[in-house]
């Protein structure tokens, strides 16, 4: 038997102990985070098998063999075999088994080196010259882009749809649509899709849905429990969640993981060792930081929507959030990044606002253990809606402070806001 979480060669990844005990209760994610892609093999060596509780960094490009026999192998169909440099060493196996173990209908996960280029390579291996793809409208920016640029040029047509559109996606489409890509919530906005709705719709067709499921991770929204064939996060964000690590990955269901795999591949994508290392060990801490850090937002939230200096809050656990009905029905938390309008004003009192705050930084990317505050402008990025804001919107990003420091550094900043409006 191996040491720590005893993952025998050749059991079902994940499988513990306890399962093999009989005891018919499935782990809860959290257990699962802890003992996810530490397999023997990976955090030991032959004699002293998973001696080392996080699998070490393995760094490779030459995959030595023993003879020519041993080169003409079986190591370039076994995923889990070194062959060469860019088919990865155990360090990138274990991350991508773990973020495979988060949802238990995902058969497989290629890491990426950003959260775009996993996008980039999820939407490459669905769709085709003269294909349509069904982008929502709220959207990441980059996400856009891509279709408008990149898909644009090699003849594949996007047509942006409304978040908010849940069964009524039908109408949208035709039988040369391809692919339906979700985000929910929406990036700078949030409103939360109508998840199994759309699924529906898709899979009556045959059409294949891929989510950008960053803000939630599989914690929060099980996304392919729920149908979803793809599932895409930007592991930048909450799997790192130590802002400094660039990373992304694609999980797909049994029927999909075969296309995302060759797709990845062939277009020569991997995650470096050490990145990957560093995201693992994020990972073990994932499900304490979204709890502690959603719970503070939730604070956070609650406390602006009473503000005189806020028009609206943009949290999908709040009932004023568009698509909060979804939310209660789909998701099990929320996380910690939201939006909220300024009753007022415009870019000159909410940068004053935004420079006035102490304890929150001013940056791109969120998911850190760090609170940050952005000016954002979703008025620009809409084609299929407008997007009819109460104010200047400023995201927020809610880290590992305590959340009443955050309130009191919050309070103090509207006071230099007001100053600015004249109140
Ligand atoms: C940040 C982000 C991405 C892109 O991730 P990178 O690692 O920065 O490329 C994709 N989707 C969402 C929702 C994001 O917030």
């Amino acid at each position: 038997m191996g040491r720590g979480p005893r993952h025998a060669q050749g059991d079902r990844p994940g499988m513990s102990k306890r399962d093999k005990a009989g005891a018919n209760r499935p782990l809860s994610a959290a257990t699962r985070l802890v003992q996810a892609g530490r397999r023997a093999e990976w955090t030991g060596m032959p004699g002293d098998p998973g001696a080392i509780v996080n699998p070490p960094v393995w760094r490779a490009s030459t995959i030595l063999y023993e003879d020519v026999a041993h080169l003409r192998g079986t190591h370039i169909t076994d995923p889990h075999k070194l062959y060469y440099g860019r088919r990865g060493a155990p360090t990138g196996w274990a991350l991508a088994e773990a973020i495979t173990q988060m949802e238990p209908e995902a058969a497989g996960t290629m890491l990426f080196p950003s959260g775009v280029a996993a996008i980039a390579a999820a939407l490459l291996a669905v769709v085709k010259p003269g294909d349509e793809l069904l982008m929502v409208d709220s959207a990441y920016g980059p996400t856009r882009g891509l279709c408008d640029g990149l898909l644009r040029e090699f003849g594949v047509t996007t047509v942006y749809y409304d978040p908010l559109i849940g069964a009524g996606i039908a109408d949208l489409c035709t039988d040369r649509t391809a692919a339906i890509f979700l985000e929910s919530p929406g990036s700078l906005t949030f409103e939360v899709q109508d998840v199994p709705a759309i699924v529906a719709v898709a899979k009556a067709r045959g059409i294949v849905t891929l989510i950008d499921n960053t803000w939630a991770t599989p914690l929060l929204l099980p996304a392919l429990g729920l149908g979803v064939d793809i599932s895409i996060l930007a592991c930048t964000k909450y799997l790192c969640g130590h802002s400094d690590v660039m990373m992304g990955s694609v999980s797909a269901n049994a029927a999909l993981w075969p296309r995302i795999s060759r797709r990845g591949h062939m277009l020569g994508q991997m995650a470096s060792p050490d990145d990957c290392w560093l995201v693992l060990r994020g990972m073990r801490t994932l499900a304490v930081r979204l709890k502690q850090q959603g719970e503070s937002a939730l604070t956070l939230a609650h406390w602006l929507a009473e503000r005189p200096e806020v028009a609206r809050v943009l949290h999908p656990g709040l009932p004023g959030c568009p698509g909060h009905e979804s939310f209660g029905r789909d998701f099990t938390a929320g996380a910690g990044l939201f939006a909220f309008e300024l009753a007022g004003g415009g870019e000159m009192e909410r940068a004053a606002f935004i420079d006035s705050l102490a304890l929150f930084g001013i940056g791109y990317s969120w998911g850190g253990f760090e609170s940050l505050a952005l000016p954002v402008d979703p008025e620009t990025l809409r084609t299929a809606t407008r997007w009819a804001g109460h104010g200047p919107l400023v995201r927020v990003n809610i880290g590992l402070e305590d959340p009443q420091d955050l309130i009191a550094d919050m309070e103090s900043a509207f006071s230099v806001w007001r100053s600015a409006m004249g109140r």
